[in-house]
């Protein structure tokens, strides 16, 4: 696995080189001098095809289907929305591009949060973009928040995933990255160990703003980014941290979202 990255890397770094030193025409010798294997199927990545992730895995990605609830995004059966009923009032709307579990959409998170592949989140990013969004939100929505990991988490990963994805969407809606809000007050235990009651209070007061934000955000609408909603507990501390600091009203996007009980998941 770890000699797999390894000549995954270099050979990405070699590419981008060649590629900048040739110019025109260099991606099509790149593709056959120095080919990448996906970091989902570990197949080489297709001549063409661009990206460390291959146009297979990406179309194997369970989207949330349709139809969805207006306000939480969350794929509506016979009954009202049972997944936005537990969304703090001030709140507005949620967005997730896929499910997580089971399926491809997870493993391409897996790759981004625990193996080093940083170069995933842009194509999230775009994915993420697609998204649409009630008129309101598109209209008020003034920065993008990351939801911040541990810093000596995040030493130890090297990067945030949430603010790389963020990043990446800052750039297709024009707003800005705002990834100096939000703070962990102190260190949590990892989420996915524990049940949801034991997650909500694992998280309860685990992040606080910055005093040097307060002014930015009094009174604003911004969009929380993680990289995979699971209970809401997470997404939801962030959020209440906000608000007190005077946002008015949030959002929240994600790439992955976990299937609830009733819900319909394709294999
Ligand atoms: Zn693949
Ligand atoms: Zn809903």
């Amino acid at each position: 696995m770890e000699g797999r990255e390894g000549g995954n890397g270099t050979r990405l770094a070699q590419r981008s080189r060649f590629i900048s030193a040739v110019g025109a025409g260099a991606r099509a010798l790149a593709d056959l001098l120095l080919p990448i294997s996906c970091v989902v199927c570990e197949r080489l990545v297709p001549e063409g095809e661009q990206g460390i992730v291959c146009g297979h895995c990406w179309s194997r990605v369970r989207e949330l289907p349709h139809p969805r609830c207006q306000r939480c995004g969350h794929p509506l059966g016979n009954y009202a929305c049972q997944w936005c009923k537990y969304l703090p009032p001030f709140v507005r709307a949620a967005r997730s591009y896929c499910w997580v579990s089971p399926g491809t959409g997870g493993k391409i998170i897996h790759a981004l949060k625990y193996s080093q592949w940083r170069d995933v989140a842009p194509p999230i990013a775009q994915r993420l973009a697609r998204l649409t969004w009630p008129d309101d939100v598109v209209e008020e929505r003034a920065a993008l928040v990351p939801v911040p990991l541990a810093s000596s988490r995040e030493r130890e990963r090297g990067y945030n995933q949430s603010a790389l994805i963020a990043g990446g969407l800052c750039a297709r809606w024009h707003v800005p990255l705002w990834d100096d809000c939000l703070v962990r007050a102190r260190v949590t235990r990892t989420q996915t160990e524990l049940t949801p009651g034991e997650r909500l209070s694992n998280v309860a007061g685990a992040f606080r703003v910055r005093d040097s934000a307060r002014a930015k955000l009094r009174g604003a609408h911004v969009v929380l980014v993680d990289d995979v909603v699971t209970t809401r507990a997470t997404l939801g501390a962030g959020a209440s941290a906000l608000f007190d600091a005077g946002s008015r009203i949030i959002s929240y996007v994600t790439f992955g979202r976990a299937a609830a009980a009733g819900d319909r998941v394709q294999q």
